[in-house]
């Protein structure tokens, strides 16, 4: 294997802006990450690709409600996979035929995952992640009584399903991931955080309607096959301190100890950018050696040392 670089693409590379959003919309958009991909590839690394799925699985889960008086709804965890292999289809039709224009010798290749979490996790107790679209309470409090779902008001505008957001524990298809890396291929896995899985007391695998956190998958994931780099491709060129104050600063280098020191000042927001610092500590903490926080226009430069948030043990 060459160097091995774990790429988690943010939700800005999949959809632009609102007014960008259907499939063909969403292709153009992975078609410009697979080039930024390429470049990667081109300095020489092997290239594993996460990804989110967060309004993939809301607009499914919106196709199901509508349809709800004709066909049977579909399953949180059935939502995952179907939102990985479609992300999973885009990736791999974007990078063949970029491998094909530029002469790259490469193939790539995409593993639905499941991961798994442990079925006492605290989040099941107080499920907490809003998911698919706003109701009125009456709408709710029926979801609820038929299909056992949390609901939860939101901050004054609907009713809202809410899920556990367990932390992950196990990555079902890691030796899969791992033997396609060694072949040469481009891997796209983890896909939304993977498909959240509990065993149960036989130790058989079970889906479970959770979601997981894509940038804490997408670090267990890099520590575990003992990635190079990890590299979080996000909206921002850069993490900041202050970020949105007058007294906003970049951050260009820091330390895992400096990283722990921001999260506990408070620099970066819940939901957003801590996920992804707390994704760099742990894959720090348990071995990984360098992380770096960018834009997908700026994994090329940022590889190469002119941009980007740098965090290393
Ligand atoms: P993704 O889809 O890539 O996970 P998110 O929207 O979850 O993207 O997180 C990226 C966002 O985090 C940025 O667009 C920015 O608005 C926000 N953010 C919060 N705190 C910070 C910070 N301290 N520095 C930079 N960006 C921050
Ligand atoms: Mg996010």
């Amino acid at each position: 294997m060459g160097k091995v670089a774990v790429v988690a693409v943010g939700g800005n590379s999949l959809i632009k802006d609102a007014k960008h959003q259907s499939v063909e919309d969403q292709y153009d958009a992975v078609c410009e990450t697979s080039r930024h991909i390429a470049d990667m590839i081109e300095l020489g690394y092997d290239v594993v690709i996460t990804h989110g799925n967060g309004p993939q699985v809301g607009f499914i889960l919106l196709r199901s409600d509508k349809a709800i008086d004709i066909l049977h709804p579909v399953p949180l965890d059935s939502c995952g996979a179907d939102t990985q292999g479609a992300i999973g289809y885009q990736f791999q039709m974007a990078l063949t035929n970029e491998f094909k224009k530029r002469g790259i010798n490469k193939k790539s290749a995409t593993v639905v995952t499941q991961v798994v979490v442990n079925k006492n996790d605290p989040s099941f107790k107080n499920p907490s992640k809003p998911i698919g679209s706003f109701y009125s309470k009456e709408v709710a409090m029926e979801r609820k009584e038929k299909e056992g779902w949390d609901i939860t008001e939101d901050a004054g505008r609907g009713w809202r399903r809410v899920v556990a957001s367990p932390i992950p524990e196990e990555i079902v298809e890691e030796d899969a991931i791992v033997t396609l890396i060694k072949a040469g291929f481009v891997v796209i896995g983890v896909g939304g955080g993977g498909i959240p899985v509990i065993r149960d007391e036989e130790g058989n695998l079970k889906g479970t309607a959770a979601v997981i956190d894509k940038d804490h998958a997408s670090a267990l994931l890099a520590s575990n096959i003992k990635a190079d780099i990890f590299m979080i491709s996000t909206a921002v060129e850069k993490a900041c301190l202050n970020y949105g104050k007058p007294d906003e600063k970049t951050i260009d280098t820091a330390t895992l100890e400096d990283i722990k020191k921001y999260i506990q000042e408070g620099h970066f927001k819940p939901g957003s950018m801590l996920p992804k610092m707390k994704a760099v500590v742990s894959f720090l903490e348990k071995g990984g050696e360098k992380a770096i926080i960018t834009c997908p226009e700026k994994l090329k430069d940022a590889l190469l040392g002119k941009t980007g948030t740098h965090i290393t043990k």
